[in-house]
């Protein structure tokens, strides 16, 4: 396993791809309506990404055809924009990932479109929590596994809160990040803590976690990408990209605060 590990300078280019990819999503999160195709969406990403000087990370990764993923309701990550109808009611979970001078920035949200029910506001809810109590958990001198043991945490104690089970995605995690969208180490959303690679300065991780209301067993569709559930309940997905100051404290490098708001509540 090989690690990155990125200097300050390195970082601050970093930190450039990380707004672009803030930006975007800021962006699309005052876009999504009862209406919209998702590949409007995209073409709105796609502009703003370019226009910022950057290259949709995205477009091409193993012939991923579109600058974002889209995946609504039971499709819980990688699905690919259409024509596909954004409806009332509807689960949406948006990820974009930017390249600015070789260096990258991956991010998601997910967001209730219209009339929402209860459980789904939860669902997106309790998500976002555990993917800042997972970067909240980070140390140097801790372990990566420190994360996923924090994110873990969090939804469990949101499934206790509301008498509620969620299901936690095994076989996709979070990841380390830099020259490249995919590096070492993996990033469970599970596990003990104190295990594995060491948390240090210049390390750059993307943590995202991906939960359903229902089953953590997925599948994916023939179009080779969309990742669903197999028992059709609804999933959310949260993910920055951090890494930790000088002085040990998270640094959302693709939040535009740098995560400050979330990590103080
Ligand atoms: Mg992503
Ligand atoms: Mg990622």
């Amino acid at each position: 396993m090989t690690i990155q590990i990125k200097t300050q300078e390195e970082i601050q280019l970093m930190r450039r791809a990380g707004v672009i990819v803030g930006e975007t999503l800021a962006l699309l999160r005052e876009s999504v309506k009862v209406g919209m195709s998702t590949i409007e969406l995209d073409v709105i990403a796609e502009e703003h990404i370019r226009k910022s000087g950057a290259i949709p990370s995205f477009k091409g990764y193993y012939g991923f055809p579109c600058s974002i993923c889209v995946s609504i309701n039971d499709e819980v990550v990688h699905g690919i924009p259409g024509e596909r109808m954004i409806q009332d009611g509807d689960v949406v979970s948006i990820d974009c990932g930017a390249i600015l001078n070789g260096w990258h920035g991956d991010a998601a949200f997910t967001i209730g479109v219209g009339s929402m029910a209860p459980e789904d506001v939860a669902l997106i809810e309790d998500c976002r929590k555990s993917l800042w109590a997972g970067i909240g958990a980070a140390r140097i001198g801790g372990h990566v596994s420190d994360i996923g043991h924090a994110v873990e945490r969090s939804i469990v104690a949101s499934e206790k809160a509301r008498k509620v089970r969620y299901g936690i995605l095994e076989e996709y995690t979070g990841h380390g990040i830099g020259t490249e969208m995919h590096q070492d180490p993996h990033v469970p959303n599970f596990g003990k803590a104190g295990r594995g690679t060491k948390l240090v300065l210049g390390l750059a991780l993307a943590v995202e976690p991906m939960i359903t209301r229902g089953t953590h067993r997925m599948r994916t569709l023939e179009d080779e990408w969309t990742v669903v559930s197999t028992d059709g309940s609804r999933g959310a997905h949260w993910e920055e990209t951090f890494t930790l100051r000088p002085d040990g404290t998270p640094w959302a490098l693709t939040s535009l605060d740098g995560g400050e708001s979330e990590l103080k509540a």
